[in-house]
């Protein structure tokens, strides 16, 4: 956790072993100083450094979790987690510009409850992409995730169908859908709409995988290369199109929503002419 006072000294960089203050990381983006190593961010910060200021709206922002298999504690859970968090759960979801171009926005939280995917974060990112759909506008979403959200049982892993499905709709309507997948991206959200985008980014030495390496390493009994699951590992393998610094997210996103905009009329009838 960053302390309070921005004048006091961090424990060293996990990228380089450079202590650095609070102050020269903020101003960082929350990155080091030093190496660029990316710390976790939180919706509200990225919000400031990504959008057009005050262009963004929230929506869906009264939806709240209910106790739909009747787990013991659930209820208390999801109450320290909103004030952890400081949201209602662990996405939000609005309008706004960049670059003076509109489009939807979707970001995850790690601190509510791990990022995890019960009914209200599998509903929220699928009225997203259904309004995406619907205003004929593009969709970004920053990802971080624990997975699914095991207090709600079954009802965490329906939201892996049903963010899919509508992710499937955002594509029948020839939309484009933009991912960033940030530190960690794993379990059931890797595993659907996260790897459902038509351009994947991710942040440098974002865990991007589905089970843990320790997981994997004590099913197949086997030890696991160098930087697995790193977003660098993830590249090489072709999970992800593209590493992108945090200082670089807001101008390559806006440009990424130029290269997809759908040709105007007058361009395809050109193209029908010749
Ligand atoms: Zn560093």
């Amino acid at each position: 956790m960053p302390s309070p006072n921005t004048n006091s000294t961090n424990p060293p960089c996990p990228g380089c072993g450079a202590q650095h203050k609070q102050e020269a990381i903020d101003t960082a983006l929350k990155t080091c100083p030093g190496c660029g190593y990316h710390y976790r961010m939180e919706p509200q910060d990225r919000i400031q450094y990504l959008t057009d200021p005050g262009s963004f709206t929230e929506f869906s922002a009264n939806l709240s979790s209910l106790n739909p298999i009747d787990l013991a504690g659930y209820e208390e859970k999801l109450s320290e987690a909103e004030v952890k968090a400081r949201m209602k759960d662990a996405v939000i979801t609005g309008t706004c510009t960049i670059d003076g171009k509109p489009l939807i926005l979707g970001l995850m939280s790690f601190n509510f409850m791990g990022g995890s995917m019960g009914s209200v974060v599998g509903e929220k990112v699928t009225r997203a992409m259904l309004k995406a759909a619907e205003e004929k506008l593009p969709l970004i979403i920053y990802t971080t995730s624990g997975g699914a959200r095991m207090q709600e049982g079954i009802f965490s892993l329906l939201q892996m169908a049903k963010t899919s499905s509508a992710a499937a709709e955002l594509d029948k309507a020839g939309l484009p859908f933009f991912i960033v997948l940030c530190d960690p991206t794993t379990g059931g959200v890797t595993a659907s709409f996260a790897m459902l985008a038509d351009v994947t980014l991710a942040e440098p030495g974002a865990l991007i995988g589905f089970a843990g390496p320790r997981v994997i390493e004590g099913t197949i009994r086997q030890t696991l290369p160098e930087g697995f699951q790193r977003a660098e590992f993830q590249l090489e393998k072709g999970f992800v199109d593209l590493i992108v610094k945090r200082q670089d997210q807001r101008q390559l996103l806006s440009r990424l929503i130029d290269l997809h905009r759908a040709a105007p009329a007058a361009d395809s009838d050109n193209m029908e002419r010749t």
